[in-house]
């Protein structure tokens, strides 16, 4: 299947096209970006910051507007940012595109499925009341924020085993979440930033979402406090939770490294074989060490152990900001259409 990619040479866009490179079902078959870079080719327009080099194929694309009559793809992935997503998503899903975003813009419109496969597989059947709505063939679909990305999915095994009540989170957040060139080295450098706009409320309000009910945000109290730290990828999550049910730390180790969902039952390319590992060892997980586990899809958890405040449990998560918490999670949700014939 063709892939475009909107917004090609941000740090996101960046990703989906090494995450892209191999892949057994997508081949990129288009590149956007903003004015600055329409018309170039694409190896000159971009500032590659990816661990591996860029394939010549991809860097001789010649970077075209992001308008659906220069889009040819069977599935459009957006790293756009939100401003410009919100009116241009629409325009490709109205002309037939099926567009997996990664922008906030659509995350919290009731018929757009805001997905982390594992987590909530089946809200994937929004898209037929969507399209029933919106009278269009297309689709938006979207990701969550990638903070949200690591918590739900850790979260995931224990609400089904246990129940959630209340959810607190305080994160260690990279620099690459930002974007590029993001926050500037003078400020990050030597640095823990506690404030990151919006960042709070969307972990919130996606959370409930996710694990919730299509259509119906979850019951439990979520409250985050978000923090920028001078870390290039990875995201670590201090997670404390109050459960329906009691349960031990034992427990809750188990349920994560038991966990396996659609994904993995269908083998889907981008899955990855266990969705949430957990770390024996008391210092880990760590972002240099542990971001790559599962190809950057997995979740790793690490020092579960008793919260005292909730009668409950805490442990810290880790996962891959741009890989988990964005692009490979839009690619894994591409690749759960495909298998219910939303592709
Ligand atoms: P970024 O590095 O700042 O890149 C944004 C890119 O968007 C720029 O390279 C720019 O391309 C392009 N762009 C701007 N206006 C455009 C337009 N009208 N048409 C086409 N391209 C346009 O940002 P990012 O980190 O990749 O984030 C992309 C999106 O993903 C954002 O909505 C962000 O919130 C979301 N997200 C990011 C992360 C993360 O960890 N970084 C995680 C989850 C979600 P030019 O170079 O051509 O100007």
């Amino acid at each position: 299947m063709k892939a475009a990619v909107l917004g090609a040479t941000g740090l996101v866009g960046q990703r989906f096209i090494q995450l892209l490179n191999d892949h057994q079902w997508f081949q990129i078959s288009t590149l956007t970006g903003s004015e600055r870079s329409i018309g170039m080719r694409f190896g000159e327009a971009v500032n590659w910051r990816m661990e591996t080099g860029l394939k010549r194929e991809v860097a001789e694309l010649t970077v075209q507007p992001t308008d659906p009559k220069h889009v040819d793809a069977d599935v459009v992935f957006s790293a756009l940012p939100a401003d410009q997503a919100q009116q241009i998503e629409q325009d490709f899903a109205r002309e037939g595109f099926a567009v997996v975003s990664n922008a906030s813009s659509h995350r919290m419109d009731p018929d757009v499925p805001l997905m982390n496969p594992e987590a909530n597989f089946t809200h994937l059947s929004l898209i037929d009341e969507q399209r029933r709505k919106r009278k269009w063939d297309g689709a938006i679909v979207t990701n969550p924020n990638c903070t949200t990305a690591v918590l739900t999915l850790s979260l995931k095994p224990i609400a089904d085993s246990f129940g959630l009540r209340n959810v607190i989170v305080s994160s260690m957040q990279a620099a690459s979440g930002a974007g590029y060139p993001g926050v500037a080295s003078l400020d990050i450098i030597d640095n823990v930033i506690p404030f990151i706009n919006g960042e709070e409320e969307k972990v919130q309000r996606e959370t409930q979402k996710i694990l919730g009910a299509a259509g119906q945000a979850a019951g439990f109290q979520v409250s985050a406090s978000c923090h920028r730290v001078a870390v290039l990828d990875g995201h670590t999550e201090a997670v404390f939770v109050q459960t329906e049910k009691p349960a031990s730390p034992a427990d809750v180790a188990h349920c994560m490294q038991e966990f396996r969902a659609e994904p993995q039952k269908l083998k889907l390319p981008t899955a990855p074989e266990r969705p949430v590992m957990v770390k024996a060892e008391q210092d880990r997980p760590q972002p240099r060490f542990d971001r790559a586990e599962g190809g950057g899809m997995a979740v790793v958890v690490g020092r579960v152990r008793v919260d005292p405040v909730f009668s409950g449990v805490k442990y810290i998560a880790l996962g891959h900001n741009t890989i988990r918490g964005a692009a490979g999670c839009a690619i894994l949700i591409a690749e759960s259409m495909k298998s219910l014939g939303y592709l």
